[in-house]
């Protein structure tokens, strides 16, 4: 893979800019994805932050869904966080009527799983193959992975209280995808993982 990779940023809705902001801040090229041509440009997807149901919609009426399931099916790295975790996921639960997810990863996720007593919450966590103190995690809204298959490795989960021991944030090949929103914490480890992944490097 390419040394300066650039980085597509799905841009339908949600917090595009900040993971832009913050591949710009690694000095990495990144670019905002809107449409299938975008996709020929780009060496690995971030899908970000938002509403899944909304960025779903989107994406069919974009004509991107069925280019995003072909590039990713064939081995594009991709990043999700938070809706982006859904939408890579190949099953979710509680998820709007016909709701489509891109999938590629091979998990169940629970879409608003943290519920309403938390809607937003942090959390230091010890995530694989990031070093340091723990990531302090930020969570609106979060998804959790109710469960994984085989070829997924789970990187991290929730440390304490009700819901300790939530799995919320995996990796399977080239996918990686977090419950957690990094682009809005300052703290560049996940993005620095995931740039090494397209590179071949991590
Ligand atoms: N609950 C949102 C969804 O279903 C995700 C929230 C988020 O991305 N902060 O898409």
């Amino acid at each position: 893979m390419t040394a300066t990779p650039t980085i597509g940023v799905l841009a339908l809705q949600g917090d595009t800019a900040e993971h832009v902001r913050m591949l710009g801040d690694l000095g990495v090229p990144a670019e905002p994805v809107l449409g299938p041509e975008d996709l020929d440009r780009i060496h690995g997807l971030i899908l970000p932050g938002g509403e899944s149901t909304t960025m779903s919609k989107l994406a069919v009426r974009y004509d991107l869904l069925d280019p995003l399931r072909k590039h990713i099916g064939q081995g594009m790295p991709a990043y999700g966080t938070c809706a982006g975790m859904i939408l890579l996921a190949d099953r979710i639960l509680d998820g709007a009527q016909g709701q489509e997810t891109v999938g590629g990863l091979d998990m169940t996720v629970r879409r608003n799983a943290f519920g309403r007593q938390s809607e937003s919450f942090e959390a230091g966590i010890d995530i694989e193959g990031v070093g340091g103190a723990p990531f302090e995690a930020v969570f609106i809204r979060a998804p959790w992975v109710e469960s994984v298959g085989e070829r997924v490795r789970v990187l991290g989960q929730t440390p304490y209280g009700e819901q300790a021991g939530r799995i919320v944030a995996v990796r399977q090949g080239g996918l990686l995808a977090t419950s957690f929103h990094p682009e809005l914490t300052g703290d560049p480890r996940i993005h620095r993982l995931f740039v090494d992944m397209v590179k071949g490097q991590a």
